[in-house]
């Protein structure tokens, strides 16, 4: 392959910057240009970095990896300079002038897919792992990374491939003495596969939340408190709170993370019909949060008499710092403080963690959808299993395919390069 080479730490100035390069004459252009190159692979050597004409650019941690040990399968080496633009931009020219090129977006992770050194989960969890917002997405990420998800996908894969391996025997060679079709342990281990496909593409939606937060809408009666719970929730003043009914004319989102869930919040200009028009589109906006929500937490004035919503709302009464507070099963003050831990306990009541363990929770869609079309064609096969035995072949190959489309063993090139496209420079 030919040798690339890409800055693979942020394009601003920091203390280290890293310059990664792979590729047949990885090691020995890096060496051209570092003469103190390290005794052993894998070990780090400090020392001069010069240019062609012997000019010094910068003292240099340099490490490097033969194919067999790398991360991209290839001949591989790492410049650690100090972290300056322009010290970096000069030793990438050195390098194109010693015929490496630039490495386009998620090419180093892509020539470790093409050799093997990751899957296609494993390759995205990457990506999910860079672009995480919530800890949760990035504990899943780095699960995802380390290979649980491959591990039960490789499985079904090797299985369904033993089933049908056992098939095509039987069919081609049917006067041969082979053992008679276990009929029942293939009936059983099917079962077994369509459970795991099952928890793994139920674990999407959830899923979704894990790396986006719970969609939250706050809703309530004009002056219930809606704005001031939400910078309760926040712990500081984002919304602008005032005693003046519907002041919340737009809808602000934002995230926050409670004892064991992210909330992604959206406050909502409250649902109440308004002649004025701008609260109006407020209030469309509502609508529209609280029909995507997941939680829907509904903010009442405690000192009034107003009832609380039927339905999959959590009801709060607010404001229980004043006289008069009535109040039912969950009282707070936004405004002191008082009760919000009972809420915030009451709200991962409700959103228990997944009881898949990290790592096992497919959050992209692309997998998902994979995972789905395996489930068809296994529960396809079960059926002709039981009904039509000549097709059971062409299910499980069509199982098997979706399988390879998941970890990457069967993957169309056109939707390699798409995946790998999503990648920064550098990865
Ligand atoms: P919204 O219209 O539902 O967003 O209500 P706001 O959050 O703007 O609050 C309306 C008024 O009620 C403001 O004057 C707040 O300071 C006051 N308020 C909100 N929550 C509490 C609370 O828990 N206790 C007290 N005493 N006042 C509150």
């Amino acid at each position: 392959m030919d040798t690339i080479a890409a800055i693979a730490t942020g394009g601003s100035l920091s203390a280290i910057g890293i310059i990664r390069v792979s590729g047949d004459d990885a090691i020995s252009a890096v060496s051209k240009l570092f003469s103190d190159m390290p005794d052993e692979e894998k070990k780090l050597a400090y020392g001069k970095l010069k240019s062609s004409e012997g000019e010094l650019l910068d003292m240099c941690m340099v490490m490097y990896c033969t194919k067999g040990n790398s991360f991209t399968g290839e001949n591989y080496a790492e410049i650690q300079s100090h972290g300056s633009p322009v010290v970096m931009r000069e030793i990438m020219d050195e390098l194109s002038k010693l015929g490496v090129r630039q490495a386009k977006p998620g090419e180093f992770t892509k020539r470790a897919f093409l050799n093997g050194k990751v899957d296609l989960v494993g390759a995205e969890a990457i990506v999910d792992l860079i672009d995480a917002e919530t800890r949760e997405a990035a504990v899943n990420a780095a699960n995802q990374l380390s290979g649980t998800v491959s591990k039960k996908i490789n499985a079904i894969y090797d299985g369904l491939a033993d089933i049908s391996s056992h098939y095509h025997a039987v069919l081609d060679y049917p006067d041969e003495d082979i053992e008679p079709f276990e009929m029942k342990d293939y009936l059983e281990k099917l079962e077994e596969y369509k459970a795991t496909l099952e928890k793994l593409t139920a674990s999407f939606e959830r899923g979704r939340t894990l790396s986006s937060g719970i969609p939250t809408a706050i809703v309530g009666r004009p002056n219930a408190g809606k704005s001031s719970l939400l910078n309760a929730l926040l712990g500081y003043d984002r919304a602008i709170v005032t005693s003046v009914p519907g002041t919340t004319r737009d809808t602000i989102e934002e995230k926050v993370r409670l004892k064991g869930v992210t909330l992604r919040l959206i406050d909502t200009a409250g649902i109440r019909n308004t002649p004025d028009e701008i609260e109006k589109l407020g209030v469309e906006r509502s609508e529209k949060a609280i029909e995507n929500a997941s939680l829907v937490i509904n903010v009442i004035d405690g000192t009034s008499d107003e009832a609380p919503l039927e339905g999959d709302y959590l009801n709060v009464y607010n404001k229980c710092d004043l006289p008069g507070f009535k109040g039912g099963e969950i009282n707070i003050s936004a405004v002191t403080g008082e009760g919000m831990d009972r809420l915030e306990d009451e709200i991962c009541r409700m959103f228990p963690a997944l009881d898949a363990p990290s790592g096992e929770i497919l959050t992209n869609i692309r997998q998902v959808r994979a995972a789905e079309s395996a489930l068809d064609y296994i529960n396809a096969a079960i059926d002709a299993m039981e009904k039509t035995p000549d097709i059971v072949l062409t299910e499980l190959e069509g199982a098997m395919e979706a399988i390879g489309e998941l970890n990457g063993r069967s993957v169309r090139e056109d939707v390699t390069n798409r995946i790998f496209e999503r990648f920064c420079v550098g990865k």
